[in-house]
């Protein structure tokens, strides 16, 4: 069977250095907050080209500490308005509403999955103070065009990173954007568990954020704001310490699965996706579309290839958000209904990249 993704290959060659690691963690008897996690926010920083980079418990805590960062810095209020695309994963809109914040869902373009720059300005009001910009799939939203807009009318640009490690080196791009990400174990760079980051150049933001990650405290037992607990792992970041050397070397191996999906996958029954070459996307995923995709994904189960799906039902018509069941959004609701993401990872074979274009193209 070719797996959709094959977790335990991707760790497999880090399984010695893992262990030294966990050996050299446990010697020095310091689990939190500690030389591991701060060697980890200086490599990662070095690597995004940021000035800071925030170890966090999560992506999701990464988005929402960002939000909260600038409630504390006066710029954003409770009750402000952020764009963000209809078609991300939950957690982009979930960690506005945590923050107090009014999310406000913008299409993406059928092509390229990405939020349309064209229909954010007929959603900026009086309220609208951010644009949460996902680089979903691992290919990079147009910011030269969103950061125009962002800037004509003063709002803030905030980044979901997660799942666009080593996309570009976009804190250059815009200096003034605070980026989130997950080591989510599946994520392109991952953890063995939970973990997340936060890198901006802005330093009143990263001293904020640096706090509220820890009870909003920075001398211990003084608590400056209303924080949350969410670290970054000594262990955690230990192992990523050995695994951002490789993302690189991972990011090209996944492009060259892409590549080949690309030029080798021909059926008409089959949509493949864009690919602006300007920038390097990372592939997180690899997402098709096809009218009838229920029926592809079964006979591609059927054939030992797994495919998923992300995702089946788009945020507006979860349950969870009862009050937007009503709404509609055309493109992204046919994205749901026709997308399959393809076996993608940096340890798939050769011969399990001709398989499933060999199985596609008899489809
Ligand atoms: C994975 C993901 C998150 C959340 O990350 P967690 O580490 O699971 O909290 C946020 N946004 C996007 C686009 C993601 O793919």
């Amino acid at each position: 069977m070719i797996k959709f993704l094959d977790l335990k290959k991707i760790n497999e060659p880090y399984e010695t250095t893992f262990q030294e690691k966990l050996k050299s963690v446990l010697d020095n008897g310091w689990y939190i907050l500690g030389k591991e996690t701060e060697a980890f926010e200086n490599n990662f920083s070095n690597y995004c080209g940021a000035k800071y980079c925030i170890g966090v418990g999560n992506g999701l805590d990464a988005l929402v500490l960002i939000f909260k960062g600038y409630i504390e810095l006066g710029k954003l209020r409770k009750g402000d308005e952020v764009i963000v695309p209809a078609n991300t994963y939950i957690a982009s809109i979930l960690a506005i509403l945590q923050a107090g914040l009014v999310p406000v869902l913008v299409e993406p373009k059928l092509e390229t999955y990405i939020i349309d720059p064209d229909l954010i300005e007929c959603k900026i009001n009086s309220k609208t103070k951010a644009i949460l910009v996902v680089h979903l799939y691992g290919q990079l939203a147009e910011m030269s065009q969103i950061n125009a807009i962002a800037n004509q009318h003063n709002l803030l640009v905030i980044e979901d990173a997660a799942q666009a490690h080593g996309a570009e080196n976009r804190q250059s791009n815009n200096p003034e954007s605070a980026v989130a990400y997950s080591f989510y174990p599946g994520k392109n760079l991952g953890a063995l568990g939970d973990g997340g980051a936060i890198t901006t150049n802005d330093s009143e933001l990263a001293k904020v954020i640096f706090s509220l990650r820890n009870y909003g405290s920075e001398v211990k037992y003084q608590n400056e704001y209303v924080g949350i607990n969410s670290r970054l792992d000594e262990l955690q970041a230990a192992f990523l310490n050995l695994k951002l050397v490789n993302l690189d070397e991972d990011n090209k191996k996944r492009r060259e699965v892409a590549k080949r999906y690309l030029s080798e996958i021909k059926n008409e029954k089959i949509i493949l996706p864009f690919w602006n070459f300007s920038h390097n996307h990372v592939f997180h995923l690899f997402v098709i579309r096809s009218h009838n995709r229920d029926h592809l994904q079964d006979y591609l189960s059927k054939n030992g290839i797994q495919a998923m799906i992300h995702y089946p039902i788009p945020p507006h018509k979860q349950k969870a958000f009862s009050d937007w069941n009503h709404l509609s959004f055309p493109v992204t609701e046919k994205i749901h209904n026709e997308v399959l993401s393809l076996p993608m990872s940096p340890v798939m074979t050769g011969d399990e990249v001709s398989f499933v274009i060999e199985i596609l193209n008899k489809y």
